[in-house]
């Protein structure tokens, strides 16, 4: 269905929404319809907010702003419908009701698209109507219509991602500056880079959706939130950014889907060590990256403003204009010979990192390398730092060698056992490029 035109040849567009990034696309539709030729001109019909009388980052005729959804979602005026609101309800009934009404939607809401993007994508299909989702993942960077199209031949092994801002501009300054993480995360609140409640970014949500959105284009197969395993970076110290830079690598929260016929479909979200050695390591501030590994193409590498008003309007707008110039719907993605089985994170094979406190006394490391032993783990190296004489306590940093997240588990609760350690503060997860 071709998208629906105000006048002869004027595509209308009816915004959900009017924020942060609907300002940015309204302001590029205005933009767009003045200075363009009237062949594929866009023009905003209707816009739909919360609060008519706030203040808005473009310069809009009042009269089409209004808190009626029925405004864009069943304006006959409305072709295009750009669902900028965000959550999951009401924009999931809110699409769906513009997509059975023969409306064409574009939306960069992750949320909606993680939990209830296939029902979304069948509605659509079945009136014949495109919902694109470009800007849902990634802001900026085009990461949806590569692994819907471009690389449909490839069976997918790994997508890893840094695809949270806020949660990597944290993260890069406790690196570069040392400084702890409720420290820095004030000052990313202040600066706007992180929310007022920050869970959604540093508890690892954000990245959850992503993630889950991009693991069912690669794989074919429904990744849903509660199978994916989920730890945000409230308990990464400044310390452990010492003790991993020493040992070779800086720590990022990766979203993780990985896929063998061995071990089924893993996807896990957790903050990581990376070696300095690979180029995630140097992503850095609010970049996102997105690296995919094809069985054909092999590596690739997407990396790019992950948010930001302009850059996820350029992903909007990309979606928007592919619309009017008629692109054929979606591909269904990279290819697959059989969905997989959802993996289990207690299968999870990596090296780690532990940080414990310890009682500085003879024989500790002994009676923390028997527990390890007794769950079949080796240890690769060791750092015993900070040793805090006037209470008798030092940090034992210990490197294993790859080992099962289930045998570390049990590790980690007889450990916290031992007489001689005090807790253990920090167990960190590896990133392993070797396979
Ligand atoms: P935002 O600044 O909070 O804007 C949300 C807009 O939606 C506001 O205009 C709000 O109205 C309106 N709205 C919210 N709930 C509504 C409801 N129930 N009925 C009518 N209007 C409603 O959010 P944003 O940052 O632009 O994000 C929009 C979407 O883009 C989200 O899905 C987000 O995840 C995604 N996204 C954002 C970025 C980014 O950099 N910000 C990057 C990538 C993707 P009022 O203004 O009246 O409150």
């Amino acid at each position: 269905m071709a998208a629906a035109r105000t006048d002869n040849q004027v595509t209308g567009i009816g915004l959900l929404g009017l924020g942060i990034v609907g300002s940015a696309v309204a302001r590029a539709v205005i933009e767009r319809h003045r200075t363009e030729d009237s062949s594929a001109s866009l023009k905003v019909v209707a816009a739909v907010v919360r609060n008519t009388s706030r203040p808005r980052a473009v310069d809009i005729d009042s009269s089409i702003v209004s808190t009626d959804p029925k405004s864009v979602i069943a304006n006959p005026e409305v072709g295009i419908v750009v669902e900028l609101m965000g959550g999951e309800e009401p924009a999931f009934d809110y699409i769906t009701t513009a997509l059975k009404a023969g409306k064409h939607v574009v939306t960069a809401n992750k949320e909606v698209m993680c939990k209830r993007g296939s029902e979304l994508l069948a509605t659509a299909a079945e009136n014949n109507v495109k919902l694109f989702y470009e800007a849902s993942v990634g802001g900026g960077i085009p990461i949806i219509g590569p692994l819907m199209n471009d690389l449909t031949a490839n069976r997918i092994q790994s997508v890893r991602a840094i695809i949270n801002g806020t949660t990597n501009f944290i993260l890069t300054k406790m690196a570069n500056e040392g400084a702890d993480f409720n420290d820095v995360l004030s000052e990313a609140q202040e600066l706007g880079y992180a929310e007022s409640d920050p869970s959604a970014d540093v508890d690892g949500y954000d990245a959850l959706y992503k993630i889950s959105v991009l693991a069912r284009l690669a794989y074919h197969t429904e990744v849903p939130v509660d199978v994916i395993y989920r730890e945000g970076i409230r308990e990464v110290h400044a310390k452990d950014f010492r003790y991993a830079k020493e040992l070779g690598f800086t720590i990022k929260l990766l979203a993780v889907a990985q896929a063998s016929n061995e071990t089924g479909l893993l996807a896990r979200v957790h903050p990581a060590l990376i070696s300095f050695d690979v180029p995630m390591a140097s992503v850095n501030g609010v970049l996102n990256a997105v690296e995919v590994e094809g069985d054909m193409v092999g590596p690739l590498w997407f990396q790019g403003p992950g948010a930001g008003p302009e850059p996820t309007a350029s992903a909007v707008m990309g979606d928007v204009l592919r619309i009017v110039k008629g692109a054929p719907s979606n591909g269904s993605g990279t290819a697959t010979t059989q969905p997989f089985e959802i993996a289990s994170m207690s299968d999870h094979f990596c090296q780690y990192y532990i940080r414990i406190t310890v009682s500085d006394q003879a024989g500790v490391l002994a009676n923390v390398a028997r527990v390890l032993g007794d769950a079949d783990i080796s240890i690769n190296s060791v750092l015993q730092k900070d040793t805090d004489i006037e209470n008798g306590h030092a940090d034992l940093v210990i490197m294993t060698h790859p080992a099962r997240e289930a045998n570390m588990q049990k590790a980690v609760s007889s450990i916290n056992e031992l007489d001689s350690v005090l807790r253990l503060d920090n167990l960190l997860r590896v990133e392993n490029y070797a396979e």
